[in-house]
């Protein structure tokens, strides 16, 4: 059964309000942020408009949006949160499991955040393995180290993929109160995203009981099959959110300066006509990411419809490889462009937060995915095609179908 889904427009302002409170908030820890946060619907979209996956995602994307405005690590930590939530729920949509759901459901109750790791390991060989997890008598057993866990001080509960094997599994278990879980002391990021609180972990002998775990089909495409693309899909285009929240905070102070700042024969800066085009330039293509966005939320109706399920899971991840591949250039190039138009003060301590948040949107390009890496799964699908007819692999989704997306309503 579906819990009962709150009004959307409760949500967005209950984000608002954190995002304000977040602007302003000047201590390190955010734990009684993070608390506030707890109690509203925010953190729980996904279950909660789990039978409208198209809204959840929409919504997810516009919370995160007004969240990355004030703090683009904040944004981060909780979208490793949400994608988990709306990545495990499209996967229910195609393979339905009462367990499941009912973990998800207990997850709503007590109100938990949830952290992730894949299990790699940061060494000088890429998706080299640094966790691993064998059956035993009493379920399975953890060991290993995982490079990056965010939102690790927060989170009560880790969600584990081991995907890419012969046995793919899924184990989500507590964080908290194991001895033989234990957290870097240091950020992984000092200068960049610290609000993300991503540090290494490290899993001594941790045993996951029966009841944390489930087991992942092997169905379509990738090694992980739909687990893999569906969590991919929304992790893509969601930290994409989260970037492009941050890029719009910077927009938001140029235009502020180009309104006040005066030039050598005194005219305002947003009075000439190359800055007046280069600001336009920026915005068509922030409207363009959105669109891309939007894309990948409708691609969740055409799932669901789907009549073959794997051309839809393709076609949806391809949808998040280039909305996240526009974005997160996008984002980059702002804080290039935002930066020039600025001058030398971005790097002056009253613009201190403003010279920050340029620096963290160069993340975007490489995290989770470096765009290369998704350029390169484009560029062979291209390839394996005899002629070229435009980008979609698959022509699956009726023009018009589907609800139209929340983002659209901003
Ligand atoms: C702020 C932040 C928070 C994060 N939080 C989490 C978290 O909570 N949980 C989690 O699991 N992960 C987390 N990550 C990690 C993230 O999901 C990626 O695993 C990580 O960013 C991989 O990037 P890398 O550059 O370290 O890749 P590496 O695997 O070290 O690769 C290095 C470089 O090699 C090249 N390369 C690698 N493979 C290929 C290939 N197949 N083809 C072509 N080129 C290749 C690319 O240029 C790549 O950047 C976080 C990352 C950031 C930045």
């Amino acid at each position: 059964m579906s819990p009962q889904k709150p009004d959307t427009t409760t949500i967005r302002e209950q984000a608002s309000a954190f995002a304000s409170e977040l602007a302003e908030y000047r201590e390190e820890d955010l734990t009684p942020l993070w608390e506030s946060l707890r109690a509203s619907h925010v953190p729980f979209i996904p279950i909660l408009f789990r039978d409208e996956l198209d809204t959840a995602h929409a919504l997810c994307n516009n919370v995160l949006r007004a969240i990355g405005k004030a703090n683009v690590g904040a944004a981060y930590a909780l979208e490793n949160h949400l994608y988990v939530l709306g990545g495990i729920e499209t996967y229910l949509s195609i393979h339905p499991n009462e367990r499941v759901r009912a973990r998800l459901d207990d997850i709503l109750a007590r109100r938990q955040y949830v952290a992730n790791t894949h299990g790699y390991l940061h060494t000088d060989s890429a998706f080299t393995e640094g966790i691993s997890a064998k059956p035993t008598g009493r379920g399975m057993e953890v060991n290993g180290i995982g490079h990056f866990v965010s939102f690790t001080k927060t989170a009560e509960l880790l969600f584990l993929t081991l995907v890419d094997c012969p046995d793919p599994v899924a184990l989500l278990f507590p964080l908290k109160g194991d001895q033989r879980i234990t957290f870097g002391d240091d950020y992984y990021f000092p200068e960049v995203l610290r609000a993300s609180d991503t540090r290494s972990m490290s899993c001594d002998g941790v045993v996951v009981s029966p009841e944390h775990i489930f087991d992942v089909a092997r169905d379509h495409l990738l090694p992980g099959g739909a687990m893999s693309v569906v969590l991919l899909g929304w992790h893509l285009t969601l930290s994409s959110s989260a970037f492009l929240g941050g890029a719009s905070y910077v927009i938001d102070q140029t235009l502020k300066f180009a309104k006040g700042f005066k030039t050598f024969d005194g005219r305002l800066l947003s009075r000439l006509d190359d800055i007046v085009a280069e600001l336009g330039k920026i915005g068509i293509r922030y409207g363009a990411a959105d669109a891309l966005i939007n894309d990948y939320t409708r691609s969740l109706v055409a799932l669901s419809d789907a009549r073959d399920r794997a051309e839809a899971l393709r076609d949806g991840l391809l949808s998040a490889q280039i909305a996240n591949c526009h974005a997160t250039e996008l984002t980059e190039e702002i804080s290039r462009r935002c930066r020039r138009l600025l001058g030398t003060r971005i790097f002056g301590p009253r613009y201190a937060t403003l010279g920050r948040v340029t620096t963290e949107l160069l993340m975007g390009p490489l995290a989770p995915r470096n765009n290369g890496i998704l350029e390169k799964d484009v560029g062979h699908g291209m390839l394996a095609k005899r002629s070229f007819d435009g980008i979609r692999w698959a022509r699956s989704r009726t023009p018009g179908a589907g609800r139209a997306p929340e983002a659209g309503k901003t």
